[in-house]
């Protein structure tokens, strides 16, 4: 609470400062707060483009540029208002972003950056290249924007209006990073099995995160072309893209705020360089270029984190706490629960499941069935297909041949998103979970498929009742594990044996029909065990259906109510725990010296 006080102390004092600017500083300073301003629109994009979401762009600047293009044909050629200019503008960018996200964005590695250069290089050379758009000399005779029949032609009013827009998409960002999409997006650096574990389309959530970049560089474009009134191609080149994404790594790839430093700091230094340079050489511009090169390595060296990263140490060093917002929400109606199957009735039924990794067999021919309200175990010694059985049925691994049909619907080949829908939540052998969100973050990201707000809704703050709910639900389930009071701290600050713990409660969050839970109980002490099979009776009692695998004899003797042994990717034995444990055939293959 009090972080959070000091927080908006310290944004209040930046909003003054930034009011007062115009009356005292000179037209210089003003100009090249325009600038920063701008600048920093585009980079509050890739703050949460490649900060945030993983995805590097090096074309951003393509997007100021269709942006302003846009609105300065249709003001100059079409005679139209500005205010139509900015819906065009947005329009096409928007669709351009969408288009190239279709075509691009399902490359991995390090295909997508190289992409981006590709389409940045391209559509900067369309601008220099087409007679409408006034091929190298560009457009001019722009016309200034004008509010209620005041013109913005002077740059100090200019001013306003775009620290005015810097100011709102700081908040938008800001309330998209806390909501549901937001989770999704800071989930994307944990890969797309784990965002479809949740139900959410990791490459949906991406492309819609690169195109809400894009129309933040649209803003930024439309705002360049009506404060600048002339439009040239060079602008909105690959080098300046790189002078984008160098604004957001120098400010801090990590925070909102490092858009507005780290424009500020770019900005800053090329003006003070174009200074200072020509005294030296007379090959200033070329040297300009070795000097930001210069400082991006440095900068990769010293400081990934950026000058906000840095900031950040200081005062956490300094004593400073970091800022965990309570959670102090109104109490708000639960979401709404699944109807699960009656007890007894066929949850889910695997026939001849086969799998071949080339030339190995992982799981072969294996059928079993689990009833609702059960606990089944799925036991074997490691290398038997236990995991890759829970990855056929979770359809996180297409199935060689075979059928599973979970409740009603045979979902062999279907999407893994579209089965957790359906209400089948896993947890996984090697954790996957978001270390550096919350305790309560992460097992919010569980309830993504119960919910719907998107990131429009999420940035203008109208999510907030679902938002509650969800918080509500997520919190509900860290109680249930017994984490309910340490829910602001970072989930990878836990020890790997409570983090599997925090993944049943990712998957809880859902409101699961069935759980598939992959080795929980591996890293636990013995009480930690105890709890777990405590809360795992306690689901199944409330009709949650279970299947898990788990080397832990004695824990899983206790536990299940049936076990499938799998011996080399076959099914060795099915039955209770006493008559498998009595099976010569299962004490041959490997428990002989356990039991
Ligand atoms: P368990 O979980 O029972 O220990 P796994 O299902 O992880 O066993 O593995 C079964 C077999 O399949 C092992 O021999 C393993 O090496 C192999 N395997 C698992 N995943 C892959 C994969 N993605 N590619 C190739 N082989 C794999
Ligand atoms: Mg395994």
């Amino acid at each position: 609470m009090n972080a959070n006080r000091k927080r908006m102390a310290w944004i209040a004092v930046v909003v003054a400062v930034l009011a007062l600017v115009p009356a005292v500083a000179g037209s210089f300073t003003v100009s090249l707060l325009n600038d920063i301003g701008i600048g920093a629109l585009v980079a509050l994009g890739l703050v949460l483009l490649t900060g945030v979401g993983g995805a590097t762009s090096f074309g951003q600047a393509a997007f100021v540029g269709i942006a302003a293009y846009a609105t300065a044909w249709l003001t100059t050629a079409q005679g139209m208002s500005p205010w139509i200019g900015l819906l065009f503008a947005l329009l096409l960018t928007g669709l351009s972003a969408l288009a190239i996200g279709m075509l691009t964005l399902r490359l991995g590695g390090h295909f997508l950056p190289l992409s981006t250069i590709a389409w940045g290089l391209s559509i900067a050379m369309l601008f220099g290249n087409v007679d409408a758009l006034g091929r190298h000399t560009g457009l001019s005779n722009i016309p200034a924007l004008q509010v209620a029949g005041w013109s913005l032609a002077d740059p100090r009013s200019m001013y306003y209006l775009i620290w005015a827009i810097v100011g709102l998409a700081c908040l938008f960002s800001h309330n998209l990073l806390q909501s549901r999409p937001g989770r999704a997006i800071r989930g994307l650096r944990g890969g797309a099995t784990l965002l479809a574990s949740v139900g959410a389309d990791a490459y949906r959530v991406r492309l819609s995160l690169f195109v809400t970049a894009a129309l933040f560089a649209g803003l930024a474009g439309w705002l360049y072309a009506h404060m600048n009134r002339f439009v040239s191609p060079s602008p909105f080149d690959v080098r300046a893209s790189i002078e984008y994404l160098l604004m957001a790594v120098a400010g801090g790839l990590g925070q909102l705020a490092g858009a507005l430093v780290g424009a500020a700091l770019v900005l800053v230094l090329k003006n003070g360089l174009q200074d200072v340079l020509p005294m030296l050489t007379q090959r200033a511009g070329q040297l300009e270029a070795v000097a930001f090169a210069t400082l991006f390595i440095l900068l990769l060296h010293f400081a990934r984190g950026g000058v906000m990263g840095l900031l950040r140490r200081w005062t956490r060093r300094r004593g400073g706490t970091q800022g965990a917002s309570c959670n102090e929400a109104p109490p708000v109606e639960p979401l709404p629960h699944r109807t699960l199957p009656e007890r007894g009735s066929q949850v889910l039924s695997v026939n001849g499941a086969v799998k071949r990794f080339g030339g190995l067999v992982a799981v072969n021919d294996v059928s079993f069935d689990v009833k609702a309200g059960e606990i089944v175990g799925l036991i074997g010694p490691n290398g038997a297909g236990k995991s890759t059985m829970f990855n056929l049925l979770t359809c996180t691994l297409p199935m060689t041949s075979g059928q599973v049909r979970f409740l009603d619907h045979d979902i062999a080949g279907m999407p893994q998103r579209q089965v957790a829908r359906l209400g089948l939540a896993r947890t996984f052998q090697h954790v996957k979970l978001r270390p550096h969100m919350s305790l309560l973050d992460n097992v919010a990201l569980g309830a993504h498929s119960r919910t719907r707000s998107g990131i429009l809704k999420a940035g203008l703050r109208l999510d907030r009742t679902e938002e509650n709910q969800i918080l509500q639900e997520a919190q509900r389930q860290l109680d249930r594990i017994g984490l309910g009071d340490r829910v602001h701290e970072l989930a990878g600050s836990l020890p790997l044996g409570t983090q599997r713990i925090l993944e049943i409660a990712r998957a809880l969050a859902a409101d699961p029909v069935l759980l598939v839970l992959d080795e929980p109980a591996a890293g636990l002490r013995r009480k930690e065990k105890m709890a777990l099979g405590d809360l795992l009776r306690k689901l199944r009692e409330e009709g949650v259906t279970i299947l898990i695998v788990e080397h832990d004899m004695d824990f899983v003797m206790k536990l299940v109510d049936r076990l499938v042994v799998m011996n080399f990717g076959s099914k060795l034995v099915e039955g209770v725990p006493s008559a498998v444990r009595a099976d010569e055939r299962v004490q041959a293959a490997y428990l002989g010296s356990v039991v």
